[in-house]
């Protein structure tokens, strides 16, 4: 996982950047700023994005933190807000867009969390209800073990009850959060799940199916919600019996989730390239795909819409209180897919 850790000389006034390089007992390096790891250190790299997922870089981060998620063009889009603390992750899947976002390849984690509290305050002690998470453009608990950066945030939601904070994750690093029972934070911990053999073939240095199940028990004893994500799900052969067959396991642990949503596979052309090139045993791109409105490819609707169904029916008869919603798809897919005024039902007024 971390190998190196890099502190810019302003990030290096904060304790928190040496707590830390202490809890992953790695000595830390000072450079000046952010284009000094660019210009000395990343246009050195002979894999720059496997390298880059090994170094750290604890920064000052200037901008907003907080940001409305965008979906994407021409799709039905949930209402939900983002934390961008982080940036990049430890974990390396083949359909990841962050191969291909980024223009800087170290994760870099920002260390000025009292701004981000700060900038948080100003927006939810309005009272509004909003929903919010970490895990858009990395893991929210990858680096748990050592930045303990989700259970300060856990904390500060305690005094925000018209919110809802979810951890999206791959991991299993939640044994450390504090616990909820009691208290009047609402946490959600979601996790992206596939198949095993998905995960074997496309997810490297993740949790396992059973890992993540097993942690989902765990922080729902805690007090915590539960939500998952199959996202993206990918058309492998077989899928349809192998994606049931996790949901069983998935239900057979959790009565009700907080939500589960489902996002089939889509790209933007850039992916390809580390798709081919970098994930030897991926299946990701064995598919067909149809480029759609929004620039990406996607398999063709009548595959996503037959697919969708088989789960949705599932789902609803499985779970009728668990709000399931579709991430980027068209209005036509919904349609389809969910019973009429589907999107009206009380369970989905949390989402929509
Ligand atoms: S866990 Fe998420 S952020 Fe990390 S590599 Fe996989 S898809 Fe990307």
């Amino acid at each position: 996982m971390i190998e190196r850790i890099f502190i810019t000389e302003e990030a290096s006034k904060y304790p928190y950047s040496f707590e830390i390089c202490e809890k992953a007992n790695i000595k830390p390096e000072i450079i000046p700023d952010e284009d000094y790891y660019r210009h000395n250190i990343e246009n050195f790299l002979k894999d720059e994005v496997k390298e880059g997922k090994t170094h750290l870089v604890l920064t000052v981060f200037k901008g907003d933190f907080f940001r409305k998620c965008p979906g994407t063009r021409g799709k039905i889009c949930c209402n939900y807000y983002v934390i961008d603390q982080t940036t990049n992750c430890p974990y390396d899947c083949s359909y990841c867009f962050l191969q291909s976002y980024l223009n800087f390849r170290a994760i870099r984690f920002a260390v000025n969390i009292g701004d981000l509290f700060e900038e948080l305050d100003n927006v939810l002690k309005g009272g509004r209800f909003i929903r919010i998470g970490t895990g858009e453009l990395s893991d929210s608990l990858a680096l748990e073990p050592i930045t303990g950066f989700a259970s300060k945030l856990v904390d500060f939601f305690e005094n925000y009850p018209n919110a809802m904070l979810e951890l999206k994750t791959k991991s299993d690093n939640v044994y450390s959060l504090p616990d909820l029972k009691g208290r009047k934070a609402k946490v959600v911990v979601g996790w992206t799940i596939a198949p095993q053999k998905i995960i074997d073939n496309e997810e490297k240095l993740v949790a396992s199916l059973k890992e993540r199940l097993d942690a989902s028990k765990h922080v729902a004893q805690k007090g915590y919600l539960v939500s998952f994500h199959l996202d993206p799900v990918i058309f492998y052969p077989d899928a349809e019996e192998m994606y049931i067959e996790m949901l069983e396991q998935v239900f057979a642990l959790h009565e009700k989730l907080a939500w589960l949503s489902l996002a089939g596979f889509r790209y933007e052309p850039k992916l390809k390239w580390y798709v081919e090139n970098r994930f030897e045993k991926s299946l990701l791109l064995d598919g067909e795909f149809i480029k759609c409105s929004d620039g990406k490819f996607r398999y063709f609707f009548p595959e996503r819409v037959r697919f969708y169904k088989k789960i949705a029916e599932f789902v609803l008869e499985k779970s009728p209180r668990t709000p399931l919603y579709f991430c980027m798809e068209d209005r036509a897919v919904w349609d389809i897919v969910f019973p009429k005024d589907y999107l009206k039902e009380q369970k989905m007024g949390l989402l929509f």
